[in-house]
């Protein structure tokens, strides 16, 4: 088997590795870079037999637009969902790739590849890592996770019964040389919630992505201990719809205290999209909320709608301190907008004295001791570090590392 990282062996997002055999050819992943001094990849010269997305993070599938529209790519069928629910809420293009869906645990076929796909935990819904199997050898790619969110029993399941005679690992290193002690869990996150919602004399905004499902569990679960409404806007909302698809476990616009701001560009993109939509803009009449019932007792609600907090946040900054509990990682907050739209109102309600600036985050991603763990059980013959950028510290933290540079062919 023959492999190239064409981008991810040294900076993390924009992941797309290349294996091959002398008949088949697959990409894991093909993301979006995040830092803006990485170097372009020439998508439009790939011919691989497939792609596999891991999960539904730009930086992992941000460059499928790229890609001959005939290549098939491998994706969980939510996670489309989820992808597609960000196209249609921005106003963008449904992606005409020919995609097909895995299911966890169930392996397919590309050629001469073997794939079974491992549900993870991770703070996108529906990510995957990939065991491919070929020619007799045995590649796990752990994609992105953790061991730390609500549903870390996956985390537990792989390391009780790892995917055995690995020869090549690769292994994601985005908490290398980062911390995640202040809030070691999702748990901690939601406590941190409540307590900044519990007692709140006006309303308190919670900046997180609409997708990061673990997140919007910890909202509604901390709205309910305080007593609080859960207001979303229409993109959570239907964001929240797709989860029926795999659970019955997860709020959504029906459940007590859920509310829904309708905004008028967001209802303006439902209205231009029925058939995508179906009866979803007529059902979501029943569970709104309007601007003067929340001005009437703004301390009521927790407001949570990554694509349009910027739209009201200012109408509640009065003479009683607002809220703005940010859940994310703080990395953004020193990026531009040009590189994270709104990254620049947002770090300015740090320094606002109407505002009460409260971080509640915790990583997507394995803390070094969980990697340790993960790499320990599964003992790879060779570990090679993507999605970092400390590849070269993990020589000091585990066995059989091997560094491999972007470009560099490695046979297998
Ligand atoms: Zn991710």
């Amino acid at each position: 088997m023959k492999i190239i990282i064409h981008r991810g062996a040294q900076e993390i997002g924009g992941t797309c590795i290349q294996l091959s055999t002398a008949t088949t050819t697959i990409l894991l992943d093909l993301g979006l870079p995040l830092s803006a001094e990485s170097k372009n990849l020439d998508v439009a010269s790939f011919r691989p037999d497939a792609v596999l997305i891991s999960h539904p993070h730009q930086d992992h599938f941000g460059l499928i637009d790229a890609l001959d529209a005939s290549v098939p790519v491998y994706i969980g069928e939510l996670g489309k969902h989820l992808i597609d629910a960000t196209r249609m809420l921005l106003g963008n293009k449904l992606h005409v790739n020919d995609f097909r869906y895995f299911k966890s645990w169930q392996h397919f076929s590309v050629g001469d590849f073997t794939i079974t796909p491992y549900l993870a935990d991770h703070s996108a819904a529906d990510a995957y890592g990939f065991l491919i199997e070929a020619e007799g050898k045995r590649v796990f790619y752990s994609g992105d996770f953790r061991a730390h969110g609500r549903k870390s029993v996956l985390f537990d399941n792989i390391i009780k019964n790892p995917p055995r005679n690995i020869d090549l690992l690769f292994m994601e290193g985005t908490m290398l040389e980062r911390s995640n002690d202040q809030f070691p869990t999702e748990k901690a996150v939601e406590q941190r919630i409540y307590e900044t919602i519990k007692d709140q004399r006006n309303i308190s905004f919670l900046i997180s992505s609409s997708q990061n499902i673990d997140r919007i569990v910890s909202a509604y679960r901390s709205c309910k201990r305080a007593h609080k409404t859960l207001v979303i806007d229409i993109y959570t909302a239907w964001v929240l719809e797709q989860f029926k698809l795999v659970s019955d476990s997860v709020p959504n616009m029906e459940w007590e205290p859920v509310k829904i701001y309708a905004s008028y560009s967001q209802n303006e993109k439902l209205k231009k999209h029925p058939d995508f939509f179906g009866d979803f803009r007529k059902h979501l009449y029943g569970y709104r909320i309007h601007k003067d019932e929340i001005q009437a007792k703004p301390e009521n609600y927790l407001f949570l709608g990554k694509m349009s907090h910027f739209i009201i946040i200012d109408l509640y900054k009065t003479a009683k301190l607002v809220n703005v509990i940010y859940s994310q990682w703080l990395g953004y907050l020193s990026y531009s907008n040009n590189e994270y739209y709104g990254a620049e109102a947002i770090a300015a309600y740090r320094n606002d004295p109407q505002v009460n600036f409260v971080y509640a985050h915790t990583s997507g991603h394995a803390t070094v001791t969980d990697l340790q763990t993960f790499a320990g059980a599964l003992k790879p013959k060779m570990l090679v570090p993507v999605h970092t950028e400390y590849g070269d510290k993990y020589r000091d933290l585990f066995c059989n590392v091997k560094i491999v540079a972007d470009n560099q062919i490695l046979d297998l």
